[in-house]
């Protein structure tokens, strides 16, 4: 174990997170209909919300002025993300950790857990079976270990864009690893990554102790809420932070999120690309006391709440959610889910249509495959995404382009999305699929108002359905 002192930080590195005074601003009275309003109004206007802001939200106790909200949210998601959701799946490299968190079947302790790490070989097994199902976006996910060192993260970034099979590619690698230095960060800058992920799991710092012991390095929660300024001082601005729901009060972990957040704006000048929330779900060996847990109602007044305060801020839904749960909090503003997951190591090759608890991190709570999920999505109006192109055409701060331009998402992120769904229809979807896809895309282009464009986009959804060409983004 490093002590803290020997674990760089970022320049000027600040613990942001007072729990006296986000536990205060949850204590405080009932806010009146109209403070509740003013707030919902500063959100339509996409301003982010401040700390205290999203605290009057919480608060808000009135049924009436909860829908209020969730009206809002739903409104709000509309206007900055348009119809559209982004999909992508994650990959787990490996599952070797030093750390022993409470709530993770991974932990060091549990000795029951069949501890794997995929070779090259092996991960070019899986993303071939990724491809062949029509993924273009993945998450890589490492447990906290030694042998996942920085140079080892960027060999396996590198062996999943170089498989390709068919039309199959693989066109963006975001990253869900241990915390790294400044120098481990700049060296997977060079490796072609999308988004860093680190999760603080709990910014309430007695529960952040509980849960990580101290002795482990995962145990210095400053180190880890410092993760991903230090990633913005290598060059990486394209980070995303998660709170994991379950562990404390949802109202401060939602506080927390919402500091961080402006945190990162204050100091770099960008945001979060995305905030994740998942639930804590069951995992083998795994105990923990359900006080915390969140109910189905309150976890959509947060997703709604986190819209409102983020409101450039793409947000994250996974699998880890039952399908009901996650078709009903799309309307809400979440804006990317994962499909056809499966988080055993290997497991898009050798798994059955059951999970196994011995070999992943926790249970999925949907395991529908990528065509039924994308299948509903059409039924529910959504335009399915695998929009890479702002990424790969060097228009970084994406979300920040999606807010701030007028006409972005009409004039780059809906064609891209038909022109990406268009490739899924065509390459991988089942007949009915592709019937319903073909219908909401002849419905969405018909919607197009700007003629050239519509032209163009029209021209490149012909080249996809009757040649070889792919990958054709505006
Ligand atoms: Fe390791 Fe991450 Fe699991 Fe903690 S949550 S034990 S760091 S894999
Ligand atoms: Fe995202 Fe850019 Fe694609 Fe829009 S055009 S979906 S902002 S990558």
């Amino acid at each position: 174990m490093s002590s803290l002192s020997t674990l760089s930080l970022s320049s000027g590195a600040v613990d942001f997170v007072d729990d006296g005074r986000l536990e205060e601003l949850l204590r405080a009275a009932r806010p009146d209909a109209a403070r509740v309003r003013d707030v919902i109004a500063k959100s339509l206007s996409k301003t982010a919300l401040s700390v205290e802001e999203t605290a009057t939200l919480i608060n808000a106790g009135d049924p009436d002025l909860r829908e209020e909200i969730l009206a809002a949210a739903r409104r709000l998601k509309r206007d900055v993300y348009g119809n559209r959701i982004v999909l992508f799946a994650p990959l787990y490299v490996g599952n070797d950790c030093v750390n022993d968190c409470l709530y993770c079947a991974f932990r060091r302790s549990n000795r029951d857990e069949v501890r794997r790490t995929l070779s090259h070989a092996e991960i070019r097994t899986q993303v071939e079976a990724l491809e062949n199902r029509g993924h273009k976006r993945l998450i890589l996910v490492f447990g906290e270990h030694p042998r996942y060192s920085a140079d080892f993260i960027c060999d396996c970034i590198q062996t999943v864009y170089s498989v390709k099979v068919g039309h199959g590619e693989i066109r963006r690698v975001n990253i869900n690893a241990a915390p790294q230095d400044i120098a481990g960060y700049g060296r997977i800058k060079q490796a072609r990554i999308g988004t860093y992920q680190v999760f603080q799991e709990t910014y309430h710092h007695a529960t952040y102790a509980a849960m990580h012991p101290h002795h482990t390095r995962k145990g210095h929660y400053l180190y880890r809420l410092d993760a991903l300024s230090r990633a913005q001082e290598a060059g990486i601005d394209d980070v995303g932070i998660g709170a994991l729901f379950g562990l404390y009060d949802w109202r401060f972990e939602t506080l927390g999120l919402v500091a961080h957040a402006l945190h990162l704006q204050e100091r770099y000048g960008a945001g979060p690309h995305t905030v994740s929330f998942p639930r804590v779900r069951p995992a083998a060996g795994v105990h923990l006391s359900d006080r915390y847990f969140v109910s189905d109602d309150d976890f959509k007044r947060l997703v709604a709440i986190l819209r409102l305060a983020v409101p450039y801020t793409g947000l994250i839904l996974t699998a880890r959610e039952p399908p009901a749960v996650r078709r009903e909090l799309l309307a809400f503003g979440v804006s990317q889910i994962d499909a056809g997951t499966r988080i055993e190591l290997g497991g898009y090759t050798e798994a059955g249509d059951a999970q196994c608890m011995e070999r992943e991190q926790f249970e999925l709570g949907d395991i529908r495959s990528l065509d039924e999920v994308l299948r509903e999505l059409i039924v529910d109006g959504y335009i399915p995404s695998f929009c890479t192109a702002c990424y790969r055409l060097g228009r970084t701060g994406e979300h920040f382009m999606e807010f701030a331009i007028p006409g972005f998402i009409k004039r780059f992120c809906t064609p891209n999305a038909l022109s990406t769904a268009l490739e899924y229809l065509v390459d991988y979807a089942s007949p009915e699929t592709r019937a319903a896809g073909e219908k909401l895309i002849a419905a969405e282009v018909a919607k197009l108002e700007d003629r050239p464009l519509k032209q163009e986009l029209l021209d490149r959804l012909r080249r996809i359905r009757e040649t070889e060409e792919r990958d054709l983004y505006f």
